[in-house]
């Protein structure tokens, strides 16, 4: 059965949280990751710089070493008691040793003092404050050679003093040397004669230390080989690579990172904190919307007042189902209420509502498995099935609805009479459309309507062309209004004992259709249930009353069709046209059958009391074709009863017809009824109705219908 909660909503809200929540989520990861990403970034290039800054660091620890070394030869080469004391021909070995000798036991400024002559060549010196007793320079290395070899020139003619780093026997070493001379003035010495001063100070862990406080560098070690990337590389003199300076890199940047960890979780807490608040703001949200757009599509596809799916709902259910490509064979039951205007127009809308409700309620108890019913509007509803059995599924239901139908309705204190007219459509959703089904359905339902409502039509192609015809000639009367093609005729009515005109029936004529004339029979039943009958009927009454106005001794009957009955205005509109065309009203008669009388008593009778009050005569037209007996209808006061031609015209040949009319005709006396005959077609027909009491006589015997000008022409004969 159809659940008007529409689980699609749900699934949308449900589809839309999820996707808010993964798009919260994705937002939290990508920050948390856009800030980790930045701290990484941030930290290695703290990293980066701070290692570039130490490389540069330990680069100035290097050459300050050097210029320590170099300013430790200045110091003690050019310095007059040296030059005293080298240049003599014997060497002073206790006062070498006492100056410079001992020196790096006193201040470890450096570790090896030499005293070299014109040749290079080593006459004194003290190595961590022992003597040196070797002559040439292998001890020193590649640095000092170079140093001489680049500078010997520079070196002998006293200018300059030269320091840089070699690699010694005992290790790497910052190195100078220089030209012993005298502070002032020129070296005065024996030609040739030279004595440089060398100095040595080695690398050890004690001055790396020492240079790392300075400089701020942590664990400055030597090695002999690159450990790590950024090891600033120790080039000695001739440019030779002597061993690496390495460090501990002070990762400031991780440091950081690590310091700012806490503010950045708390900055990630926070984040997340608020997009989780986000996604719960706007989860409720879409709930709420969800919830709101489920209840709107529910109100929308609801009936109000039977709380059955729509019209929308249903033709929507049968769109879903094409759309699937289902090729699922489907019915269509369209099923339309009889006489459920008239409940509503004489007990009011609240009882019309109240029908509605109960109905619906019935109906849906009858509905079979898988089906689905609703109210198409007003009084019509729809049911659909599917599969294979859905035709005979339907045309069970159909019947159960009228079944049900035919017991009478209880509702508070009033019993309704009520029955359905019943369309059945059955098709397959790819031959033909949802709303073809519909329509094809309606059309059956039509049918049913205008062949006597309370029953079921099935759907064929017939039924179509019938109700194509039928709208074309709906159109055609709606333009012949418009164009004036309609005409009144006037067929007379003979009083039985003075065989004089007594009065005229007006028959509506088509003359000026331009298809061709149509008669009555064929166009009467289509303008009553296109509503058309409104116009058409009162044209016929004004033009009647105009016509037969100035004929002041015939009486005027008018045809009534039920459905200008129905119309609460009717009295009203009667009494309009009377007082226009001035025509007295006791000169008119209407006419009317027993089917809308039948249907509606009640107002029926209220409407035919009101009438006669005006004035007006009532006929009850076609007595003998329905099922009612004169004794029924007298409870409506009719002046007239009108035999049909159907009866009448069988009074020469069956006996049973003539003691039918014999027995109304007394009846209808006795209850101060004038009886009219119709279809009197010849003498014999006219004598043995007169014989029977008829009051009345009309039919072709007497005069076929004619134009109003030809009853003034036979008028003027008469006369004459
Ligand atoms: P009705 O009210 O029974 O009208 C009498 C019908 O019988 C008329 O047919 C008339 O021409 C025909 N008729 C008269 N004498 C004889 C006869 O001796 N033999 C035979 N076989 N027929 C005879 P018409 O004019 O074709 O009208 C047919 C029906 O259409 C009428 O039946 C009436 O029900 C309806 N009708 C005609 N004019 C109007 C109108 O203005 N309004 C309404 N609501 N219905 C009308
Ligand atoms: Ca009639
Ligand atoms: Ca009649």
């Amino acid at each position: 059965m159809y659940n008007p909660l529409s689980w699609r909503n749900i699934s949308t809200a449900k589809t839309l949280f999820v996707m808010t929540f993964m798009a919260g989520l994705g937002l939290i990861v990508s920050i948390v990751a856009l800030l980790y990403l930045s701290l990484h970034l941030i930290s290695s290039k703290t990293n980066e710089i701070d290692e570039h800054r130490t490389a540069l660091s330990v680069e100035g620890a290097i050459q300050t070493s050097v210029n320590r070394v170099w300013s430790l030869v200045i110091d003690n080469a050019v310095w007059d008691d040296a030059v005293r004391e080298v240049y003599r021909p014997e060497l002073d070995t206790d006062w070498l040793y006492n100056t410079w000798g001992a020196g790096f036991k006193i201040n470890n400024l450096y570790d090896g003092t030499f005293v070299l002559d014109e040749h290079f060549n080593v006459m004194w010196g003290s190595s961590f404050s022992k003597p040196f007793t070797e002559k040439d320079l292998s001890f020193f290395g590649a640095g000092l050679h170079a140093m001489i070899r680049e500078h010997a020139e520079g070196l002998a003619s006293e200018n300059t003093i030269y320091a840089g780093i070699t690699r010694t026997r005992s290790g790497i070493a910052f190195i100078g040397i220089g030209l012993i001379r005298p502070m002032v003035g020129r070296l005065q010495a024996r030609d040739g004669v030279r004595r440089y001063l060398v100095i040595t100070r080695h690398l050890n862990p004690q001055i790396l230390t020492a240079l790392g406080n300075t400089f701020q560098i942590e664990n400055l070690t030597y090695t002999q080989d690159r450990i790590s990337q950024s090891s600033v590389p120790l080039k000695s003199a001739g440019n030779e690579r002597v061993g690496y300076l390495n460090w501990t890199p002070g990762q400031t940047g991780a440091l950081a990172a690590r310091a700012a960890s806490g503010d950045f979780t708390r900055i990630v807490v926070l984040a997340a904190g608020l997009i989780l608040l986000f996604i719960l703001v706007s989860s409720i949200g879409l709930y709420k919307l969800a919830r709101g757009e489920s209840l709107a599509r529910r109100v929308a596809r609801t009936d109000w007042l039977s709380h059955l799916p729509n019209r929308r709902a249903l033709i929507e259910e049968l769109e879903s189902v094409s759309q699937r490509g289902d090729s699922d064979v489907k019915s269509v039951v369209f099923l339309d209420l009889d006489g459920f205007k008239d409940v509503n127009d004489i007990y009011g809308h609240d009882v019309g509502d109240e029908l509605i409700i109960l109905i619906a309620r019935e109906l849906r108890d009858r509905v079979p498995q898988g089906g689905m019913l609703a109210r198409m509007g007003g009084d019509e509803f729809a049911m659909t099935v599917g599969g294979d059995r859905s035709e005979a599924l339907a045309a069970e239901f159909a019947g159960n609805v009228l079944t049900l139908l035919n017991t009478p309705i209880r509702l508070g204190e009033r019993t309704l009479y009520m029955s359905a007219s019943i369309g059945i459509a059955t098709g397959t959703l790819t031959e033909c459309t949802s709303s073809e089904l519909f329509r094809r359905a309606d059309i059956a339902m039509y049918h049913s309507k205008i062949t006597g409502k309370g029953r079921v039509t099935l759907y064929d192609a017939a039924l179509n062309s019938a109700r194509e015809q039928r709208l074309s000639i709906e159109n055609e009367i709606r333009a012949g209004l418009e164009r004036n093609e309609f005409e009144v005729w006037y067929q007379p009515i003979i009083d039985a004992h003075s065989q004089k005109m007594t009065s005229v029936e007006a028959l509506v004529r088509w003359p000026r259709r331009p298809a061709g004339e149509l008669r009555p029979d064929a166009f009467i039943s289509i303008a009553e249930t296109s509503g058309l009958i409104y116009g058409l009927g009162q044209f016929v009454l004004r033009r009647a009353c105009q016509d037969l106005g100035p004929f002041s001794d015939l009486k005027l009957s008018v045809n009534i069709s039920p459905a200008q009955f129905r119309d609460p205005e009717f009295e009203e509109k009667v009494a309009n046209v009377i007082e226009m065309t001035r025509f007295p009203s006791n000169r008119l008669q209407l006419e009317v059958t027993e089917t809308y009388v039948l249907e509606n008593p009640e107002r029926a009778r209220v409407a035919i009391a009101s009438l006669k009050t005006q004035g007006i005569a009532m006929a009850l037209d076609d007595f003998g074709t329905g099922y009612s007996s004169i004794g029924y209808l007298r409870q409506f006061n009719f002046d007239t009863i009108k035999i049909d031609k159907s009866l009448a015209g069988l009074v020469d040949n069956d006996e049973q017809a003539a003691a039918l009319v014999s027995g109304t005709v007394r009846i209808a006396n006795a209850l101060g009824m004038t009886v009219v005959a119709e279809g009197v077609e010849n003498e014999k027909q006219m004598k043995l109705l007169r014989l029977a009491g008829c009051d009345q006589l009309q039919g072709f015997w007497f005069s076929q219908p004619m134009p109003v000008e030809a009853l003034r022409a036979l008028r003027q004969v008469r006369q004459c």
